[in-house]
């Protein structure tokens, strides 16, 4: 009881000088103990935000993959771009088939030591795991577009206007994944100017729809009969080389959307676009019609065995795919013949590709000749591969008529 007071009323009454000492030691190692806690603790706080901006996890994240450092919301680790494109090559000596390609889905994965070596985690795959899928549709699309085909297309300007096309004319959009792979494959010959504007309008449109895509022009070599059908075959095959396309929208290099509500992509059924061309008074010539610009997803196109390689000429090969679809009891969607408006740049019939007599023939006899003529009897040779800032051309030896 004689020592209570004291301690509670201050130091006057404390007996002896020894005792003060004790407790004035106990005090300052009390207040150095507090100190270096507390710049423990400090220091503790620093290096604990250092993973968010090197991209280094810690205990403290408690993960040993890297996806704590993911949730952070400081964003930092989020990468600008998404899933670069495929490499490219730039050019081709002739080949049979082709060389195949890097699969450009394949993300990075964890490296060995990974949660073991603090300083060799790499970088997380941030963009597989951190990007929203994109919505089922483009919040970005305007609707109703002028097309007009009165002043001349400059490609280095286009070029500039869209710096976000990668070389061969790939894209991705960077804040989204989209689910549509399409590869858009274009038959050619002889058509510079049709395809400037063609790249002119169809890159901000395709961007708008935010889809994956990639622009492939099959080119036919030589100055035998055209044949549209067989260099489709070619674009798909050679497509598939490059990247996973999931899906193939095959169009005429002289036809341009009105309405970028028209999506380039795949649907549950194979998908006629170019359903009011202007040169058919914005409709369908026949329900049956199926020719300009059309969608097949993989799975569709290798159903009906691809596309007729044995129409040489102008006329019935798009008739031939309608019969393919309908025998492998597939329906066609269809865009509103008010979406699905679109132009057609005014030209003379192209030399070497008359009409074919023989089309009214061959499309009297799709349900046996599709067996036998399609994807699984196609021969070519491919000459040429460039890439080119907006598109990828193919040039390829198709042959001639047998
Ligand atoms: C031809 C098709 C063509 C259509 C519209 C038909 O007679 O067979 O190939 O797309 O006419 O021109």
């Amino acid at each position: 009881m004689r020592f209570r007071e004291p301690l509670l009323g201050g130091t006057a009454a404390m007996p002896g000088a020894s005792l003060q000492r004790a407790c004035r030691l106990l005090v300052a190692v009390c207040a150095l103990h507090l100190g270096v806690t507390l710049v423990y603790y400090l220091v503790g706080r620093d290096l604990s935000r250092l993973p968010q901006l090197v991209g280094v996890p810690t205990p403290l994240q408690g993960s040993s993959n890297g996806a704590a450092a993911i949730g952070q919301p400081s964003g930092e680790l989020q990468p600008r771009e998404a899933a670069p494109p495929p490499p490219s090559r730039t050019s081709s000596k002739p080949r049979l088939g082709g060389a195949s390609n890097p699969d450009a889905d394949s993300r990075p994965g964890p490296g060995p030591g990974l949660g073991s070596n603090l300083t060799s985690a790499p970088v997380p795959p941030a963009t597989a795991l951190s990007l929203p899928a994109c919505p089922e549709e483009s919040p970005l699309l305007v609707g109703p577009m002028l097309i007009e085909f009165n002043k001349a297309v400059d490609l280095k300007l286009v070029e500039e206007q869209n710096p976000k096309v990668k070389v061969g004319g790939r894209y991705t959009p960077k804040d989204c994944i989209s689910p549509h792979k399409v590869a858009i494959i274009i038959p050619f010959r002889n058509r510079q100017e049709h395809l400037k504007y063609w790249l002119y309008y169809l890159h901000p449109i395709l961007q708008r729809q935010q889809l994956d895509y990639g622009i492939y022009v099959i080119n036919q070599a030589g100055e035998s009969m055209f044949n549209r059908a067989k260099l489709l075959n070619v674009g798909f095959k050679e497509a598939l080389k490059d990247y996973g396309y999931n899906c193939f929208v095959f169009s005429d290099v002289d036809l341009i959307p009105m309405n970028d509500h028209n999506t380039y992509r795949c649907f549950s059924q194979p998908r006629h676009i170019s359903v009011a061309m202007d040169k058919f008074g914005f409709s369908l010539p026949y329900v049956q019609y199926f020719g300009g610009v059309s969608a097949l997803s993989k799975q569709q196109f290798l159903t009906i065995n691809g596309f007729p390689n044995n129409y040489w000429g102008w006329g019935g090969e798009d008739d031939d795919i309608f019969n393919r679809l309908a025998f492998k009891g597939m329906s066609v969607s269809r865009p509103s013949a008010v979406i699905g408006k679109c132009r057609m740049i005014r030209h003379s019939r192209d030399k070497k590709n008359e009409p074919n007599p023989q089309r009214f023939d061959r499309i009297a006899h799709t349900k046996e000749t599709m067996l036998s003529d399609g994807l699984n009897t196609l021969t070519y040779l491919v000459l040429d591969v460039q890439r080119y800032p907006l598109y990828t051309k193919i040039t390829v030896d198709i042959g001639t008529p047998s």
